[in-house]
């Protein structure tokens, strides 16, 4: 196994990085996602992402897409996540993803094209009421209509739900799992987001009213295992962008550390701001190596990789908000300020810890993976 990254990924890195620093600074992104109308996002940044390929990029090439892995995505995610990035990234990549694994080549020729070129917002609907996370947290009923189903119900927690123009939706069909393509233009089909912690991150709620799904909206191969799978890759996404943010902060906070002079030398010279730097600083490597490792798992299809998704997501969902917490109280007063970025890190933090299972959820499934 190679640990390391290749040049490609390297160069990858780089350029999504100028880019970032160019075109998102914190500036901006406060900017776009504190305006009160709006979809939270720059409309314009996305298409120039869109055209740079980061929309498609484990998109197959036949589809539009630059047909690269999960351990590319890892290193764009790292980076949208260092910048606290508002877009619909993640959410259009999983919808993406899950239609790549398991549409038919008709679905696939259907759908890619204009997600992988931007011109379609896509997203995951699987949460609802109950918040469980995982297969058992799905419990939307279709009733049979033809050779299509009917859909009534809500699906909580969805990402970009107001942007989306189409969403992968989750439901039972005579009990069993199975994923559909909705669209926002059919009919009985609501979204709205709320506002939420992180505001650089929207979630909301679709709503299905007697939504019509006719059988070609129902993906090919969208079981219980297809289901699991976008479990696994949507912790490991999260994980991924928490590795950035978690960055970011530990890098905000050291140069603070090292230009705030209190009782006449730099605070990070004394021990009691140089521990928790050093701490958050071995959690970041932590859930970093399980990351790499979840989404190496993701690309070679190995059997590790329910296992190695929990392990990352569950250190990630811990770690994460330690981190946050640290950097608004090694700041001192000016930590929790509006105006002062620090804050922005925490909200992040707490979004992180939940979304696609928080610790304990993680934890569980990693004991009984392991046979406890
Ligand atoms: C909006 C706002 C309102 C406020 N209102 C009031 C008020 O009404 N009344 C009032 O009295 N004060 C007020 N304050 C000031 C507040 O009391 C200080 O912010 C607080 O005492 C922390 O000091 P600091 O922010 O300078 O942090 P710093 O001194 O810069 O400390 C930063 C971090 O380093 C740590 N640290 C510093 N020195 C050491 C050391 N030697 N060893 C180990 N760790 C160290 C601190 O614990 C902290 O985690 C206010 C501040 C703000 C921002």
């Amino acid at each position: 196994m190679n640990f390391g990254f290749t040049d490609e990924q390297e160069f990858l890195r780089s350029e999504v990085r100028k880019l970032l620093d160019e075109k998102a600074p914190l500036d901006d992104v406060r900017r776009v996602s504190e305006a009160e109308s709006g979809p939270g996002y720059d409309t314009d940044l996305w298409k120039e992402i869109a055209e740079l390929g980061w929309t498609g990029l484990v998109i197959p090439e036949a589809h539009g897409g630059a047909g690269l892995g999960w351990v590319d995505l890892v290193v764009v995610l790292e980076e949208t996540g260092r910048s606290l990035f508002p877009a619909p990234l993640v959410a259009t990549t999983l919808a993406a993803d899950a239609i790549v694994r398991t549409g038919s080549e008709t679905q696939r020729a259907r759908f890619l094209p204009g997600l992988a070129d931007g011109s379609v917002i896509g997203t995951v609907a699987l949460a609802e009421e109950e918040d469980t996370p995982g297969e058992a947290g799905i419990q939307l009923s279709a009733q049979r209509s033809g050779e299509g189903v009917v859909l009534s119900g809500e699906k909580l927690f969805v990402q970009n739900a107001a942007a989306a123009d189409i969403f992968v939706v989750a439901f039972r069909r005579e009990g069993e799992l199975a994923l559909a393509v909705v669209e926002k233009a059919q009919d009985g089909v609501s979204a709205e987001d709320w506002p939420g912690i992180d505001l650089t991150k929207r979630l909301g709620r679709l709503r299905l009213e007697n939504v019509e799904v006719a059988a070609e909206a129902i993906l090919e191969g969208g079981d219980s295992a297809a289901v699991g799978m976008l479990f696994d890759v949507g912790a490991t996404a999260i994980a991924a962008e928490a590795i950035g943010a978690a960055e970011a902060a530990l890098a905000l906070t050291t140069a603070y550390a090292k230009e705030r002079i209190q009782f006449g030398r730099a605070i990070g010279t004394f021990q009691g701001v140089k521990h928790p730097l050093a701490e958050m600083y071995v959690d970041v490597e932590s859930f970093k190596s399980l990351t790499y490792y979840a989404a190496w798992c993701i690309d070679e299809g190995h059997a590790d990789r329910s296992l190695a998704a929990s392990r990352a997501k569950a250190y990630a969902s811990e770690a994460i908000p330690r981190i946050g917490i640290d950097t608004v109280q090694l700041h001192g007063g000016i930590g929790y300020t509006w105006e002062y970025d620090a804050h922005l890190f925490l909200k992040r933090a707490k979004w992180v810890r939940p979304f696609f299972g928080d610790a304990d959820h993680h934890y569980e499934r990693v004991a009984a993976l392991g046979g406890l």
